[in-house]
């Protein structure tokens, strides 16, 4: 049976291109960067060239980008980062639908003392920004807000809360890990003095990601050891991840608008089929402010896992809104945060696409998502009779 992908949120299939790319540099040009000899040096500049594909892609200067493991260092690296370097102001304000690797992070510092807001958002998922503006003070060290939400692909308008932040003199991250390779992004014209990515989500490979971090910006390092990164990312490169992710970008960066108005008809397509043959299905989220390749939808009366398992047996891969912690299922943070009831919550699957996708799988799984509603739904104790 073939393999239907729609969860690209999760993570990303690894281009052929990329993978071609990352090869050589794994038997054959394994040299240390770090090492003196023509070897070792061979290599840096290999690096070199894929901070410049990097800096490329998000228009930035290649000196604003430090090489790490991945989203949740980078994410980790900005929110402690910018702390330590910042003496004496201790608040931070972030949102309620961050990903773990920020709010985690976020609430150990509240532990340790910090002011911590973590701000609401409406049922839609929006922002009040009168009200993250009315939080700002001379205390605020750090205001950390994701860019889209990997929950449900909503986009927060980022540019204007970050102009916001930094005329106030505070610095402003951004996780936008679900965002680089599907909105275009300048970063040389923003105000983002901070922003994350991560190589998986963007047809890279796993285990690198890149913190952007605006030329200026006080930020202390959070891996400490050898010189590497200009001394702010201690460790040996993962060479062949980071040439991957040089790739990755340029690739990203050739069709970025076609490929993602291609997605987004694609996901339009199989939204509106799924809520037209569904009953009691409806969408989560900001329908007009959102990434072109997500859609996030509840189904009533039936949880998600059952539908996943469902979904599973037709060759089709998705995620539900819960997450099994402990052995029972919570349902998502985010979706709470978001007003959504407990139950519709439970009963929520999210579909992310990509540019490998085809029209061929969209049509397949509307044609089955009924069938696996229908069937589930004479099982569930709680459709009224
Ligand atoms: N931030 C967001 C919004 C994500 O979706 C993810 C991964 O799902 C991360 C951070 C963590 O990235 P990584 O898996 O590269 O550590």
């Amino acid at each position: 049976m073939k393999t239907i992908y729609f969860d690209n949120n999760a993570t990303t299939k690894v281009a052929e291109e990329v993978l071609e790319e990352m090869k050589p540099l794994f038997c054959r040009f394994y040299g240390n960067p770090s090492s003196m000899h023509t070897f070792g040096g061979h290599i840096g500049r290999q690096i070199g060239r894929a901070r410049e594909k990097i800096a490329a892609l998000i228009g930035c200067d290649a000196a604003e980008v430090i090489f790490t493991s991945g989203g949740t260092e980078s994410d980790n690296t900005a929110v402690k980062g910018v702390l330590s370097a910042a003496y004496n102001r201790r608040k931070i304000i972030t949102t309620r639908v961050e990903h773990p690797a920020v709010l985690t992070v976020c609430r150990e510092l509240e532990n340790q003392g910090y002011t911590v807001v973590e701000l609401p958002v409406d049922r839609q998922g929006r922002l009040d920004l009168d009200q993250l503006e009315s939080q700002i003070d001379d205390d605020t060290a750090l205001v950390t807000i994701m860019y889209a939400n990997n929950e449900t692909g909503n986009v927060f308008p980022i540019e204007t809360i970050a102009e916001m932040v930094t005329s106030r003199g505070v610095v402003f991250h951004t996780d936008a890990v679900q965002v680089v390779g599907k909105i275009k992004l300048n970063l040389a014209e923003s105000n983002i003095d901070l922003l994350s990515i991560s190589g998986h989500k963007l047809h890279g490979p796993k285990g690198v990601g890149v913190l952007y971090v605006r030329k200026g910006t006080r930020l202390s390092p959070f891996m400490l050891g050898g010189h590497q990164e200009s001394g702010r990312r201690a460790g040996t490169e993962n060479v062949p991840g980071i040439v991957g992710l040089g790739k990755a970008c340029e690739l990203a960066g050739k069709n970025l608008e076609e490929e993602n108005n291609k997605v987004r008809l694609l996901r339009d397509k199989l939204e509106d089929g799924i809520l037209k043959n569904c009953p009691g299905s409806s969408l989560n989220g900001d329908k007009n402010n959102r990434l072109p390749n997500t859609t996030n939808i509840s189904f009533e009366y039936i949880e998600g896992e059952a539908i996943l398992l469902l979904l599973d047996r037709y060759g089709i891969c998705a995620s539900s809104g819960s997450a099994c912690t402990s052995g029972s299922l919570e349902p998502s943070h985010v979706l709470r945060a978001m007003g959504v009831p407990f139950t519709t919550a439970h009963g929520s699957i999210r579909f992310s696409l990509s540019r490998y996708n085809s029209e061929q799988e969209i049509d397949y799984t509307i044609e089955k998502m009924p069938k696996i509603v229908n069937q589930l739904r004479e099982l569930s104790p709680f459709v009224a009779e």
